[in-house]
């Protein structure tokens, strides 16, 4: 059932992971990841400049999409269905501008930026509004006057009907970035690695024997050096496209049925975007493994981490539950395997790696969909807090010797891995669905 073979390869080592070990991890992490993201406040609330950022790549003239009209007129036959199911509503946030249950207390100076012990209960992380130069995104303002605290539970991902021209350019635009100055090809995603079919990945995956596959996937990633692609830039792909998969899934799990007003599972939408892809699920999984490996390289830091509520026992509760999570995640890096990554041109690949989240994060600002640009901000920033952790951390150090971490990157990264932990859970319901149809049909 391994998704690797016995040879080792670039990321997972020997004793290496598998779709069906990753499976069962998500049986004892899902529940964890969501009393976390469902039972704190200080996780289930986001704070962000959701409208005061432009987009800095196009304007709304050039007809790309920066505001919401073009996701309006995506859907045929708008002026048809009820005004709450439009898309302009889907878009719209619930309870916008929602105020954090408990005063954000502004940190006092810290000569650790912010980390200071349990007792010191007043204590919040510093939340700068400056790019650290370990930073892998834009931060979100925390401590400004432009930020609004969201509801991450009021305001679930999932269809909005936001499509067309404006979300293509936008998924285009982040795709871009994926063209390291090493390559000699600009801007070309790997090849379809995969060519088994979909029906077969969902049911190997589920009979965990998609072992061959993902091993031919990644000996060929390896091997893809007639395309010149770095090791960082196939990393870089997948981590977008799993990102882009994840947001996929979502949106067909919790899918509005235009015509009935319910809402559901939609297996078309699914199949769509799909069938004949087995490296997007592929992909879900690969990001799964970076973000466990991430939370588990945190099991020494979160000891003396200050979780700011306002409330003792709620700081207690939460710590308590972070150091559950990220105990239950095995810490060798047997999922994924960090130190396999800028070996060569470290520095400069590092420095571009970097560079190019931060764009994606600042792509994100010309997402026309308030609902999609929250939650498109939030993984960006989970994925960038996660590769900082990856590349910026010793695990074995104290949390002094480490960089800081802001509130927002850590409650994206805890967000984000449960998106993906929900995508994964939600993945062999689509394929009852499917079987169900082959049967019937
Ligand atoms: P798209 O998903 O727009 O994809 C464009 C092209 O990218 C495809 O044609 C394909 O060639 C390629 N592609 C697709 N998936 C992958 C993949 N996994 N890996 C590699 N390449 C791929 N809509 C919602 O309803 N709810 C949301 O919460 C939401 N959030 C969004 C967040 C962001 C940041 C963005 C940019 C869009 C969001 N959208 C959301 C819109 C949604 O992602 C799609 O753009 C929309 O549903 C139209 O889908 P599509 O079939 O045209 O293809």
């Amino acid at each position: 059932s391994s998704i690797c073979s016995n040879e080792p390869d670039e990321f997972i080592p020997d004793g290496c992971a598998t779709y069906g070990s990753l499976e069962e991890l998500n049986k004892q992490i899902r529940p964890l990841v969501q009393d976390i993201t469902r039972g704190t406040d200080y996780f289930s609330y986001y704070r962000l400049d959701l409208y005061g950022r432009t987009c800095p790549f196009w304007s709304d003239d050039e007809g790309m999409c920066a505001n919401i009209a073009c996701a309006v007129n995506t859907i045929d036959n708008q002026e048809d269905i009820p005004e709450i199911w439009r898309a302009e509503e889907l878009g719209k946030l619930a309870g916008p501008r929602a105020k954090h249950p408990k005063d954000h207390k502004k940190p006092t100076e810290s000569p650790l930026g912010g980390q200071l012990g349990e007792d010191t209960e007043e204590s919040c992380v510093v939340e700068e509004d400056e790019c650290d130069e370990r930073d892998y995104c834009v931060p979100e303002d925390e401590t400004g006057s432009n930020g609004d605290y969201v509801s991450l539970i009021d305001n679930p991902e999932r269809f909005t009907g936001y499509a067309g021209a404006g979300a293509g350019m936008v998924w285009k635009s982040i795709y871009r970035e994926n063209c390291f100055s090493k390559d000699k090809q600009n801007s070309r995603p790997p090849p379809s690695q995969a060519k088994q079919g979909f029906e077969n990945i969902m049911h190997d995956k589920l009979t965990h024997q998609a072992g061959k596959d993902l091993e031919g996937q990644l000996s060929l990633l390896e091997h893809t050096e007639v395309d010149d692609q770095c090791l960082e830039k196939r990393v870089f792909y997948r981590i977008i496209s799993g990102m882009h998969a994840s947001i996929s899934v979502h949106l067909c799990w919790d899918y509005l049925n235009q015509t009935t007003g319910e809402w559901g599972p939609n297996l078309d939408c699914f199949i769509e975007r799909f069938k004949g892809h087995p490296e997007r699920i592929q992909n879900i999984y690969f990001n799964y493994a970076i973000l466990l490996r991430a939370v588990a390289k945190l099991k020494n830091y979160l000891p003396q981490y200050t979780f700011c509520s306002g409330d003792h026992l709620q700081n207690r509760l939460t710590k308590a539950k972070m150091m559950k999570l990220a105990s239950t995640i095995p810490s060798e890096p047997s999922i994924f395997d960090e130190s396999k990554m800028f070996k060569e041109e470290a520095a400069v690949l590092k420095e571009e790696f970097r560079n190019r989240f931060r764009n994606v994060s600042r792509v994100m600002d010309c997402v026309g969909c308030d609902k999609c640009r929250l939650w498109g901000k939030v993984q960006t920033q989970g994925y960038g807090t996660a590769l900082k952790i990856l590349f910026e951390f010793d695990e074995n150090a104290d949390i002094t010797e480490n960089p800081p971490l802001r509130r927002t990157e850590l409650v994206a990264l805890i967000n984000t891995l449960d998106r993906v932990s929900h995508a994964l859970s939600v993945l062999p319901k689509f394929q009852e669905l499917w079987e169900k149809r082959n049967r019937t049909e």
